[in-house]
């Protein structure tokens, strides 16, 4: 049997994009970003995306009123065939809001530890016609400035930048590492180390997942 609601959860840079991307390809779940969509509202200068921006751009939550009203349907139409949240919950009071409109199979905990959190966001590149994640020490010859899936234009995030970067770990130990006592309460929590390669945590992540 599949587990097909599932959340991903671990600081920022832990991998939970570059996975999320390759799990719903082979699972078929639907993925829900809540960087992606509040990227996505910044770019469209919608209300929420004027709201969020200054927010993010200092590396802070944007307020769980606002998350929970923003991903709540897309959560509850997405229940059928199966989701993969992506940076939701990241609150104590997120995750309450949650177990009142989703149940949840796994949460899939990835592991990181500071020093090489700050060293993968800095060299961080995103494409900005298909949303791939690459990293310059990784998977990004000197000197490449496009997608190799795309040709599309690869940019740096704003808030990937040392000095926010440093301020949304210490938000995530404070604001988000306590879900993993939450959610290892609930017996639903599964442990992964983020440190290893990418397809060495993808194939973990499936054998949990398809078990
Ligand atoms: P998150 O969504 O958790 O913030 P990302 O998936 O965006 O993390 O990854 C952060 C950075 O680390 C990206 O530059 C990505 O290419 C790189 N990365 C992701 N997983 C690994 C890995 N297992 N080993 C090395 N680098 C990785
Ligand atoms: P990363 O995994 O690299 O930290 P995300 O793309 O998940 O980045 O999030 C980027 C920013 O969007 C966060 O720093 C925060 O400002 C905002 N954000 C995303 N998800 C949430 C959430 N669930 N609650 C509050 N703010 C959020
Ligand atoms: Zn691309």
């Amino acid at each position: 049997m599949t587990l097909t609601r599932v959340v991903l959860l671990g600081p920022p840079g832990a991998g939970k994009g570059t996975q999320a991307k390759q799990i719903i390809d082979k699972l078929c779940l639907v993925h829900l970003s809540t960087g992606d969509i509040l990227r996505d509202e910044v770019s469209r200068e919608t209300e929420l995306g004027m709201t969020a921006k200054g927010v993010m751009d200092r590396g802070e939550l944007v307020p769980d009123r606002l998350i929970i009203d923003m991903i709540r349907g897309r959560i509850e139409e997405a229940a059928e065939s199966g989701f993969l949240l992506d940076g939701f919950p990241r609150t104590t009071a997120q995750a309450e809001a949650l177990s009142e409109f989703a149940t949840i199979d796994v949460v899939l905990n990835i592991t990181l530890p500071r020093e090489e959190v700050i060293r993968r966001l800095t060299g961080r590149r995103v494409c900005r016609g298909c949303g791939k994640i690459y990293n310059l020490t990784f998977n990004l010859a000197e000197g490449e400035t496009t997608c190799a899936a795309c040709g599309g234009e690869l940019y740096q995030r704003n808030d990937d930048e040392m000095e926010v970067i440093a301020n949304r770990y210490d938000v995530y130990e404070k604001s988000t590492a306590p879900l993993i006592e939450f959610y290892e309460e609930l017996g639903i929590l599964r442990a992964l180390d983020g440190s290893l390669g990418s397809e060495r945590v993808f194939s973990e992540i499936i054998d949990i997942l398809t078990a």
